[in-house]
């Protein structure tokens, strides 16, 4: 195993993080911070903030980087998106970031729920900004639409590699299929900001990175993070290289260059983490 470089080592917060767990237990709500072993669960959760993945624990690809469990699906709950507002309510969230287990095995692989959801907390919390992180839905034109005419503030879908490595990090994705997903977006209301994540230290090369980060803002990107990939099982990919905090600058400075509104990268960035700060920099409209 790879060991750890100097600047990955972090100190745990000061903060507790006993409510969030509180309220998420009472609530039977999932978080993507438990279920994908996110390294920065103490420091969000000890700041209240968290992100609910609705639609079960279990996804239905085989992702070779991702934490969370893989295999057979659960049922759908009802009252899933209402639980996800008292939630985000509960823990003052002024900014709510929702994700889901991909769900292949839905015919609308998970869309009306994502909808129920947006509506949910809207219903609750008016004033909130609502990002959601999606599956690809397969690029269905039909899915996108209706999720956008919800009127998430954000929408994020993770290109989590570049081309090369895609078909061998997340078999049944494509990389020209997550693009078309933001296109659409796009397409059906522009208005809406759309984001994309990648991770770094899987074997990638520089070049590579700079034209994944062109080929996103091909499709009108808003919004990158770029974050130090580690295995979060393991029995998942091991991690290639751990590239240093300067790179992460170097490519923050790059995206800027290229035109995203706003690039957060460093090792430790995830998809939301400080997605709420991240959504100020690149001016998220408030409802
Ligand atoms: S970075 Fe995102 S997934 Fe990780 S703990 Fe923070 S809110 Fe949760």
């Amino acid at each position: 195993m790879r060991k750890f470089p100097e600047w990955i080592r972090r100190k745990l917060p000061e903060g507790s993080s006993e409510r969030t767990t509180r309220k998420i237990s009472e609530l039977k709500l999932n978080t993507v911070c438990e279920s994908a072993f996110c390294p920065n669960r103490s420091e969000c959760w000890s700041k209240q903030t968290a992100t609910f993945m609705i639609l079960g624990k279990t996804c239905t690809r085989f992702c070779k980087f991702c934490g969370v469990l893989q295999g057979f699906p659960e049922m759908v709950q009802e009252d899933e998106p209402e639980r996800v507002a008292q939630g985000a309510f509960a823990l003052g969230f002024r900014h709510v970031v929702v994700t889901s287990v991909t769900r292949d095995d839905l015919q609308d692989e998970g869309a009306n729920q994502f909808c129920r959801t947006i509506a949910a907390i809207r219903n609750l919390l008016p004033h909130v900004t609502i990002e959601i992180l999606t599956p690809d839905f397969h690029a269905r034109y039909e899915l996108i639409r209706q999720i956008c005419d919800a009127r998430p503030a954000v929408f994020n879908h993770n290109l989590e590699t570049v081309r090369r490595l895609t078909r061998d990090m997340r078999p049944q994705a494509d990389y020209d299929r997550s693009l078309e997903v933001l296109r659409l977006v796009k397409v059906c209301r522009p208005e809406i900001l759309t984001k994309s994540g990648i991770m770094v230290g899987l074997g990638e090369t520089r070049e590579e990175i700079l034209q994944t980060m062109k080929d996103l803002r091909s499709v009108d990107c808003d919004i990158l993070t770029i974050g130090q990939y580690l295995r979060p099982r393991e029995d998942r990919q091991t991690v290639v290289c751990f590239v240093e905090p300067e790179v992460f600058l170097e490519l923050r400075g790059e995206g800027k260059r290229m035109g995203f509104r706003e690039v957060s990268a460093g090792p430790y960035v995830r998809s939301s983490y400080h997605a709420q700060d991240v959504c100020e920099s690149a001016q998220v409209p408030v409802p």
